[in-house]
């Protein structure tokens, strides 16, 4: 890259939320030469490469239902109408709840909520749960170390059908390929962007600029391979926006915090069968299950024969970037001491079994658990997804292209719309999610 060239947009991480945006803005802004940059040397190699890529649209705020619902219509709109394989498979996903939690009055919302949105959902009792999940252990009522761990009885199980897993990878390289056929700019890897360039708006050549009277504005971009100018800076960049906004006193709202998965075949006779519970799904395979108790979950991975397992721990995890590779080192003892027991109270099939690959990324958590996409002083953000930016980055990119446009609302897939200010930092409109994995 030379020195100081001239984009009208530059977008900085080609994640899932960076190359949808490329995607929408190269689409409806045909006349305008976008940039899409990534220090890492492909894309989508950073947390969307580490993520489960489970997409549901069973939220409870209206929200993320809106943002979810349209985005996984998309993705399986992809899949099925256009062709184009995401590896999408419609498990759906699984709640299993005490009788307690079910009757909490938190879910009976959540349900009533999901019920008014028109999102599909069935609700399980015990007896069947049992019938369709043979190995699963329903019965706690002789078990000290089950009483000890906290560990809830299985009553109910809420299942969502529209919902499922994907690849991850093949959902960037969905975006990544049409962004490419309408761009005459080439993306670019191996390119670090080191700070957001602040500068006078208008620059009126004065040394010391910009002044407090002075309207600021980002014009560009200092890279490790030269400043990059453009008329709009998109920050694509998740779990890192910090790095990028706090050194020119904006504010992200945003934390990150570490996640990680841990890989197990599904190598015994009970395994094997969870893997292809019937019942469920016209496919035959087991949903994307979230246990009762401590966050735990299990995520079935048909081309592997085998499970992801991961937690929505609520452990004292400190919030971090991702700065060092230690940070995305997998916590063996995690899975171990925290993961495991609980995993094979209730799957007593798990327990033989041992991780046989593992990774670990971060989740980039806004305060409500709704991401931002919003445009202030030369920048377009969205982040904040709150580990869910897989199955809500469809929804992010369009409302990010409507900002740029300057247009009220998004139009999302499916022809329902959302202000485009709705998830901004000063015009927010959003309730408090409590449907948090
Ligand atoms: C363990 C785990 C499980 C998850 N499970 C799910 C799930 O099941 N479903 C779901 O929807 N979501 C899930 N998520 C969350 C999901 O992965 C994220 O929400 C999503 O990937 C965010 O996409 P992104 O494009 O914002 O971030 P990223 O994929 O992290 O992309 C950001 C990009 O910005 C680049 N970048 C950063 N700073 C700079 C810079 N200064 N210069 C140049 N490039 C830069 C990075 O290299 C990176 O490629 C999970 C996350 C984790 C960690």
């Amino acid at each position: 890259m030379s020195e100081s060239e001239t984009f009208d947009i530059v977008i900085i991480g080609a994640g899932i939320i960076g190359v949808a945006t490329a995607y929408y803005l190269q689409k409806n802004n045909p006349d305008k030469k976008i940039l899409l940059l990534d220090r890492n040397l492909a894309a989508g190699q950073a947390n969307t490469a580490m993520s489960a890529a489970a997409v549901r649209n069973m939220f409870a705020s209206s929200t993320n239902q809106l943002l979810t619902d349209s985005s996984v219509k998309f993705i399986d709109h992809v899949q099925n109408d256009i062709g184009y394989e995401l590896l999408f498979e419609k498990c759906g996903y699984l709640w299993l709840l005490s009788d307690s939690q079910f009757h909490d009055p938190s879910v009976q919302m959540w349900m009533e909520r999901m019920k008014a949105s028109g999102i599909h959902y069935k609700v399980y009792n015990k007896e069947e749960l049992k019938e369709m999940m043979p190995g699963l252990n329903v019965d706690f009522s002789n078990s000290e170390e089950a009483e000890l761990m906290n560990l809830k009885e299985v009553s109910y199980g809420l299942y969502g059908g529209d919902c499922g897993v994907l690849d991850p990878t093949r959902y960037v390289e969905y975006y990544l390929d049409e962004f490419k056929k309408m761009s005459s700019v080439k993306p670019r890897y191996g390119v670090n962007v080191e700070k957001l360039i602040l500068e006078a708006d208008p620059k009126l050549e004065l040394p010391g600029e910009p002044f407090v009277w002075q309207e600021k504005k980002v014009v560009g971009v200092r890279t490790n391979k030269g400043d990059v100018r453009a008329e709009c800076v998109v920050l694509a960049t998740g779990a890192w926006a910090n790095e990028l906004l706090d050194p020119i006193g904006m504010d992200s709202k945003t934390k990150c915090k570490k996640r990680q998965l841990f890989v197990v075949h599904g190598d015994n006779q009970g395994l094997k069968q969870l893997l292809r519970t019937k019942g469920f799904n016209e496919m035959e395979m087991c949903p994307f299950t979230i246990l009762p108790s401590a966050g735990v979950y299990f995520r079935p991975q048909m081309q592997e024969e085998g499970f992801w397992i991961g937690c929505g721990d609520k452990l004292g995890r400190a919030y971090k970037y991702i700065q060092t590779d230690e940070d995305y080192v997998p916590e063996s003892s995690y899975y171990e001491n925290s993961m495991f027991p609980v995993l094979s109270a209730y799957y007593p099939d798990f327990s033989s079994t041992r991780p046989v690959n593992s990774w670990a990324g971060g989740y980039c958590y806004s305060p409500d658990a709704i991401p931002f996409v919003y445009y202030e002083n030369g920048v377009l953000v969205a982040n904040g997804a709150s580990g869910s930016g897989i199955m809500k980055a469809d929804a992010m990119a369009r409302i990010a292209d409507a900002l740029y446009r300057g247009l009220p609302e998004a139009e999302l897939f499916g022809g329902k719309s959302i202000p485009s200010e709705a998830l901004s930092i000063k015009k927010r409109k959003v309730e408090i999610e409590s449907v948090v994995i």
